[in-house]
């Protein structure tokens, strides 16, 4: 990766190469962020290919980019092209991992504090279903997973180690790679949920050692909607079962037998919305462009900013837990709702967005909030914005 730092000309450059940016400050850039002319461009152009072909003989035509994309999705994670699945969101493919695995009466699932919601609901269906234990590891004192804790709670009914990288309500970046050293110790599956990490941190899945590991196109990354992805490591590929399977994932060889796919994508289906895939791809291109690294040190030195101007004005409050901090901030306006600070910015022009209790109710509830307003900063927003935004809301408080 590239060791250069953003110039001011390079910002230059992405804004300019951002629609959005001549529209909005966007500080919601952890809820979807703006795309780049590059995704817009590939998205589009397949859509009118579609238009002008037909949809099979357009995919026909594009089957080397639509294989492309899998080479920029391993090179973006650090894995081979066949472990990687194309799929919808990364709800989706956090499911298709995690009901996968073939659960047995007593099996224990570890997870951390600030678990995303979905993730603790399916959670709660396993246990419910097949008598799984859940179990959670607290958090050490700077508010990210304990490792102590979680190396103490590890035995040999725990099945799975699955844990969010960055939670969707704060700048926490959980030590992922500490998590999974004693998940490999154990023997344990290490699921990843990097939803709101991959784009914005280097995430490296060799490095983490992480088995499974899902995105989602539309947050950091910066592409369309309804795109997202799985990393499944080659060696555990066997020891889950994916929940659905179609004709894609696995071919009906005979009457009474079928066979799968000898890769992750196994977990897709066949149908899929080949213009959004492509759009990904160029979102993660882009993304690979400019350097993960890159984007990682300008993303995080700006939102330490932003957070340092925040905590600065009386009746603010950051939220934000841990040691190692990212893109996201979030913070609280005393005697002002979270909705009606979303709303006054919106009317300036700036968007942020409000994370609340179901989001991530064990650190809601254990820190006693009920609502966090969340500014996630992107490497094309500008000192000058932050300012802005800093303004609005002192304006507010
Ligand atoms: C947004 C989010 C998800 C869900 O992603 P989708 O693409 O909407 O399915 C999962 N986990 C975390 C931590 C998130 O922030």
């Amino acid at each position: 990766m590239s060791e250069r730092e953003f110039s001011p000309e390079d910002v230059a450059r992405a804004r300019a190469d951002t629609p959005g940016c001549a529209t909005v400050t966007h500080f919601n850039n952890a809820g979807a962020a703006l795309m780049p002319r590059q995704v817009i461009e590939a998205t589009t152009r397949h859509l009118h290919l579609e238009a002008q072909t037909g949809g099979y003989e357009a995919a026909d035509r594009a089957a080397a980019s639509i294989e492309a994309v899998y080479d920029s999705a391993a090179r973006l994670l650090g894995c081979d092209r066949d472990e990687i699945a194309l799929v919808d969101n990364a709800t989706r493919a956090w499911d298709m991992a995690f009901y996968g695995i073939p659960f047995r009466p007593g099996d224990r699932v570890l997870t951390s504090m600030a678990e995303y919601g979905s993730n603790f609901i399916a959670y709660l269906q396993v246990a419910e279903r097949y008598g799984v234990q859940v179990d959670v590891v607290p958090n050490d004192e700077h508010g990210q997973i304990s490792v102590d804790a979680l190396r103490a709670a590890v035995d040999e009914r725990v099945r799975v180690i699955s844990i969010t990288h960055v939670p969707t309500n704060g700048g926490l970046v959980n030590p992922a790679a500490e998590v999974g050293k004693i998940a490999r110790e154990a023997g344990a599956l290490y699921l990843l949920d990097a939803c709101q990490s991959v784009g914005q941190l280097d995430v490296d899945v060799r490095e983490i050692g992480c088995d499974l590991l899902s995105t989602t196109g539309r947050k950091y990354l910066r592409g369309p909607r309804g795109t997202g992805l799985l990393y499944v490591r080659r060696e555990v590929l066997d020891r889950l079962v994916p929940p659905v399977l179609d004709l894609h994932a696995a071919t009906w060889t005979a009457r009474d037998r079928y066979e799968m796919r000898p890769d992750a994508r196994r977990f897709e289906t066949w149908e899929a919305n080949y213009a959004a895939v492509l759009g990904l791809g160029a979102a993660i291109d882009h993304a690979l462009g400019w350097g993960l690294g890159r984007i990682q040190r300008r993303v995080t030195a700006l939102a330490e900013q932003l957070r340092g101007r925040l905590a600065e004005i009386p009746g603010v409050r950051v939220r934000d837990l841990g040691v190692r901090l990212c893109g996201i901030t979030t913070f609280t306006v005393h005697g002002a709702e979270a909705d009606r600070v979303k709303s006054s910015l919106a009317e300036q022009g700036i968007n942020v967005s409000v994370s609340r209790t179901a989001s991530t109710r064990l650190d809601m509830d254990d820190r006693g909030l009920g609502e966090v307003i969340r500014a996630s900063v992107h490497y094309y927003n500008t000192e000058e914005e932050v300012t802005e935004l800093v303004r609005a809301v002192r304006a507010l408080a």
